[in-house]
């Protein structure tokens, strides 16, 4: 399931996807290269576009799972969150608006939630599409994490607000342990953004760790028959718990760093804008001198200018006009 929503799909579709003529109830289907689309007839117009978008996230999705010959999928676009509800016959959490039916192989999407990416949402989706289609029955023995993991790892999704959301739990200690999400995310939408991050990172760093064929060499595993363990082991050549503690740190020791950059940043504006009330103060006092020597020449003590017998400051007379610094 995908659950992030920005304003870039909204964007996109706005460009795509003028108000047209048409029911919005009307279904339309078509079909074009291993791809069955169903929406509604006003958005006809978007047809090439969203065509165009599916066959790059397939190829993007096959390229890394080294799947063959991926299979044919429908994907539907819903109206409205009821439509998307109701398609897909599941209750999911409030902020998922993309769900993919491996069984089906079938997609469903919101239309009008505002995704960052359209190509990296459907490359998720797909992604568990294909997934289940390679490992057969051996999919059973992956995790939800990892599989989550693939999913966003392999679409590219990754925003900042994943990057904010990830700091705060690795520097609060709010990471979840891998083991509460071996079967179900967390209802609630900060805690399951945490569990999508922090999967999707632990799959990245150990192909950062291990190499870039950790991934291909877990899945060979998995359809081989080894356990999520054994696979990931076989894969690496670390336990997961030893993998796990190299993952914590890498992270302790990157969001660290991060903040520390922030304060340096923090001081240098600090001082730079000390010092520019500094040299500010500067400016106006040599100001203040200088139109007192001014001051002076022009008028020179004589009766009234000089000191006070009453202990007032000398009288200005007149007004100066000359340059002004
Ligand atoms: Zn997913």
């Amino acid at each position: 399931m995908a659950a992030s929503r920005s304003v870039a799909f909204a964007l996109l579709l706005s460009v795509a996807l003028p108000a047209g003529a048409g029911s919005a109830t009307e279904p339309f289907e078509m079909s074009r290269d291993g791809f069955t689309i169903q929406y509604h007839a006003r958005r006809r117009s978007a047809t090439g576009e969203i065509f165009r978008v599916l066959s790059e996230a397939r190829a993007a999705v096959s390229a890394r799972l080294g799947t063959e010959a991926p299979p044919p999928v429908t994907v539907r676009f819903c109206e409205s969150a009821q439509e998307f509800h109701e398609s897909i016959g599941l209750r999911v959490p409030w902020y998922v608006a993309a769900v993919a039916l491996p069984e089906e192989r079938r997609i469903a999407v919101e239309w009008d939630v505002a995704f960052p990416s359209l190509r990296q949402v459907l490359a998720h989706e797909l992604c568990h599409i294909y997934l289940h289609e390679s490992l057969g029955p051996h999919a059973r023995a992956v995790p939800l994490w990892m599989e989550e993991a693939i999913a966003k790892h392999v679409s590219g999704e990754w925003t900042e607000s994943d990057e904010v959301v990830l700091q705060e739990a690795v520097l609060g200690g709010k990471l979840l342990g891998f083991g509460s999400i071996e079967r179900d995310f967390p209802s609630q939408h900060r805690a399951a953004t945490v569990a999508y991050a922090q999967s999707a990172t632990f799959l990245a760093f150990a192909e950062q760790r291990h190499g870039p064929l950790v991934l291909r060499a877990y899945l060979d595993g998995v359809r081989g028959g080894l356990g999520h363990r054994e696979a990931l082991e076989a894969a690496t050549g670390r336990d997961l718990d030893s993998l796990e503690a190299e993952w914590k740190e890498y992270l302790r020791l990157r969001f660290r760093r991060r903040m520390l950059a922030d304060r340096v940043d923090e001081l240098i504006f600090s001082f730079m804008a000390v010092l520019l009330l500094v040299c500010a103060g500067v400016v106006w006092v040599r100001r203040r001198r200088w139109l007192a020597e001014q001051d002076a020449e022009e008028f020179p003590e004589e009766l009234g200018n000089g000191p006070s017998m009453t202990g007032y400051p000398p009288r200005r007379r007149g007004r100066y006009f000359g340059p002004r610094f």
